[in-house]
């Protein structure tokens, strides 16, 4: 596999954490000549600071929103992905959301978001989680679940739709069939969708049956949860003993 695409939270991290195997998992990569692009729904400001620390050229923020690359001198080149008219149409919304539905509680990470915002609904009680939800419906704005976060967009953005436009801009040498996704959540729906070859990690099981798009591969067990997961299966593939 020429590129691993792979979400972040709960695929790279487990239990939330980040662990020394998300570390293997890049010295895996880099040792087989391959390149990780991380694709997740966290935001430009978190972009920032995994591109700084972490051996990676680009990645894709905000759920598709916004993609960060970092030249060789370390220069960092964003692209939006959605109008500038959508980015203030959203946080005039975000304003409103606020008014109506005080409780709301948004994610400590907004302020660092440019094309999306995410609530943090598991500290939230459910009757309010469903009037912040009838807010997007009736507004109609964009939102898509993980396991952490609901967020919420205008514009046409998915995890697909930036990956599809960043293998035409940034990446025209690559096949989609040489590529490779990981996911965990609701909101890498799009990606299974997309890539002939994807997996999923065994945590996505308390999602798999509201998945209309499903992973290839479905991995199993505990052992296989996170990133655990992906370092098993990835080692499996590079040793050639994995399928695809
Ligand atoms: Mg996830």
């Amino acid at each position: 596999m020429k590129c691993i695409f792979s979400d972040f939270d709960g695929t790279l991290t487990n239990n939330g954490f980040l662990g020394p195997v998300f570390f293997d998992i890049l010295n895996l990569i880099e040792k087989h000549n391959s390149e990780l692009v991380i694709v997740s729904g966290r935001s430009l400001s978190w972009g920032h600071f995994m591109l700084t620390h972490f051996p990676l050229k680009h990645i894709i923020m905000e759920g598709g929103g916004v993609i960060i690359t970092r030249t060789k001198d370390g220069e960092f080149i964003e692209e939006n992905l959605v109008y500038d008219e959508e980015i203030q149409e959203l946080a005039e919304h975000t304003i409103k959301l606020k008014e109506q539905i005080p409780s709301v509680i948004m994610s400590a990470d907004s302020f660092g978001r440019r094309t999306d915002r995410a609530v943090e609904f598991l500290y939230m009680n459910e009757k309010d989680v469903d009037k912040v939800r009838n807010y997007f419906i009736k507004n109609n704005i964009n939102f898509s679940q993980s396991n952490v976060h609901i967020n919420f967009w205008l514009g046409d953005v998915s995890k697909a739709n930036a990956v599809d436009y960043y293998l035409k801009n940034y990446a025209p040498h690559l096949n989609k069939d040489e590529c490779l996704f990981y996911g965990d959540a609701m909101n890498d729906e799009s990606m299974f969708k997309f890539f002939p070859n994807t997996v999923g990690v065994s945590n996505i099981i308390s999602v798999l049956d509201s998945l209309k798009f499903k992973p290839k591969i479905i991995l199993e067990g505990k052992d296989n949860s996170g990133a655990n997961g992906v370092y098993n299966h990835l080692k499996d593939l590079f040793d050639q003993s994995a399928d695809f």
